[in-house]
């Protein structure tokens, strides 16, 4: 499902990513952990497509996206990779649901489809009764089930998560981490979460403790 060998990621001459590789299967729930300035976001972003290694290979539900031109990666990163991130990012002029549906009429999908899946995720995240209301309208924690249903909504290979619960009250995370074991459970998502929260780390599948650069075995 998702491969890295020998990825290395330079900034100037500061080496950030020492040689990572990573094997994640399909339905895995991932949380990367370790220091701050580890290299966690870096890594991410280069999982994400957002940012491309300086060396090394990855390789993304088949695809070796090393080998895609710049377009060919944006189109893939949007049918292929949801993003969630501390901040929602939601779009204060529209609904919830129109929020979760923008990136479907993004990708040209039938517009019937988009809304009928946005519905369907609204509602495995508990938001049912909230469709209809703006962001403002919505709490920290409602925010981010947007944000994640909106993530979902191309039905990506991998849902990339930095730091999900990073601005939320004890209450609403353990609501949204749990969440994430329920997308596994009903969608069999593949999850890679970046986080610094012990309890939601120890829940995972699997924990990717970087330090300095590198995986520790
Ligand atoms: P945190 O837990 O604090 O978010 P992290 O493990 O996610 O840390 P990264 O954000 O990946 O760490 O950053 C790793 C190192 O790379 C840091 O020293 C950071 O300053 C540096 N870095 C990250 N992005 C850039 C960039 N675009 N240009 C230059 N340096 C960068």
């Amino acid at each position: 499902m998702i491969e890295t060998k020998d990825v290395h990621k330079s900034f100037g001459t500061l080496e950030v990513l020492k040689g990572i590789d990573l094997r994640i299967d399909k339905g895995e729930v991932v949380s990367i952990v370790g220091p701050s300035g580890a290299g966690k976001t870096t890594l991410l972003q280069i999982l994400g497509t957002l940012s491309r290694p300086t060396s090394g290979e990855v390789m993304i539900d088949g695809t070796p996206v090393q080998m895609l031109s710049d377009k060919q990666i944006s189109k893939f990163r949007n049918t292929k990779i949801g993003f969630v991130f501390q901040f929602h990012h939601l779009l204060p002029e529209f609904t919830a649901m129109e929020n979760v549906c923008i990136p479907g009429y993004i990708a040209r999908r039938d517009r019937t489809d988009v809304e009928r899946q946005a519905r369907e995720l609204l509602e495995m995240l508990g938001m049912e009764h909230r469709t209809e209301h703006k962001p403002a309208e919505l709490s920290g924690g409602e925010q981010q089930r947007v944000a994640i249903a909106r993530a979902l909504i191309n039905s990506p290979a991998v849902l990339l998560a930095d730091e999900p619960s990073g601005n939320l009250d004890t209450k609403n995370k353990e609501e949204i981490h749990k969440l994430f074991f329920t997308l596994r459970d009903t969608l069999g998502q593949t999850v890679v979460i970046v986080t610094h929260d012990e309890q939601l780390a120890r829940m995972s599948d699997r924990e990717i403790m970087m330090v300095d650069g590198w995986i520790r075995p």
